[in-house]
């Protein structure tokens, strides 16, 4: 047999790209909403944020229709938050089936592909591309009403690869805390939405005061307000404010979804009133309503 030329091997490569691309779409076609999850800077609650809202999907008459990718290559901590830790995606015909969580939600990370939690991921870009491309495109997602993806922060190879791969996504979420170094950045994630034709779904401001579990006092440990501020200034939506509760750290690190646990808790009302409102956006936006955020 004769080996193939540097023209036979290229060629083959773009078949095969051409191929995934189209399994992709066909995956995707089925979904039939999707946003992405960003933040300026790490540390700001993007993970805890993106979970809980998929969670609050699920209850909000989304059950067994929410998934998660979690696209932060480097750092996954989706499955730590929901309790999936150790888990594995299972290979099957035609395709690799994501890990179940609580109400359904399906997720995808590249938690469940490492040895162990510690295994640190050295990639460069070109391969993270390759990793996210297969995850949307081989990955049995089924019909979703809803998939959230959390990005790392930042505006690095990741959300690039995303914005590439999905043209049609409907939005992305960004979180920010009060914090006025958190201010600047959540500017640049602004503007990096816009640049790649991304259409903004609103700002949420997490750890946005600190309500004594002794006392009752708010505290505004950052200054509260200021993600209200970022978007007005930048004429896009706010979604609503999460207050610091320490019951949100403490059920992520026993992996248990803090609103199952506490839905009567002001941040669990508060998560579902962010996902209303996104939900009214994605209905305005089906509607052909002028989105206020792609300014
Ligand atoms: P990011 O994804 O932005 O890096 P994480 O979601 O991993 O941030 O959150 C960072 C830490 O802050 C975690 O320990 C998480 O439990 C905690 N955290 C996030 N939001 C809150 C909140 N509203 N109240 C209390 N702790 C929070």
């Amino acid at each position: 047999m004769s080996t193939p030329n540097n023209t036979q091997i290229i060629e083959e490569k773009r078949k095969q790209m051409l191929e995934q691309m189209q399994k992709l779409r066909a995956r995707m076609d089925k979904v039939r909403h999707k946003i992405a999850v960003i933040s300026g800077k790490g540390g700001v609650g993007k993970s805890t944020i993106t979970a809980n809202l998929a969670v609050a999907f699920a209850i909000h008459g989304h059950a067994n229709h929410v998934g998660i990718l979690d696209a932060d290559i480097h750092g996954p901590s989706i499955p730590k938050i929901l309790g999936l830790t150790g888990q594995r995606l299972q290979p099957g015909s035609p395709g690799v089936f994501p890990v179940l969580g609580s109400l359904g939600i399906k997720v995808v990370s590249m938690d469940f592909m490492l040895p162990d939690e510690n295994a640190p991921i050295i990639w460069r870009g070109p391969l993270k591309m390759t990793a996210i491309r297969q995850f949307l495109s081989d990955i049995m997602w089924g019909e979703l009403d809803i998939l959230l993806i959390d990005l790392p922060p930042g505006t690095g190879d990741e959300p690039l690869s995303v914005a590439q791969l999905l043209p049609e996504m409907d939005g992305v979420i960004i979180v920010t805390i009060p914090s006025e170094i958190s201010q600047v950045v959540v500017k640049k994630a602004v503007t990096f939405a816009r640049r790649l034709r991304m259409p903004i779904v609103g700002v949420v401001e997490n750890m946005s005061g600190f309500v004594c579990p002794n006392c009752g006092v708010k505290v505004d440990i950052f200054q509260s307000g200021g993600g209200k501020r970022i978007a007005e200034e930048s004429d896009i939506y706010f979604l609503g404010s999460i207050p610091i509760d320490q019951k949100i750290s403490k059920a992520s690190d026993k992996g248990v979804p803090f609103i199952v646990e506490h839905a009567d808790s002001p941040a669990s009302k508060a998560f579902l009133d962010i996902v209303k409102k996104v939900e009214a956006f994605l209905k305005e936006k089906e509607h052909g309503g002028s989105a206020k955020t792609e300014g």
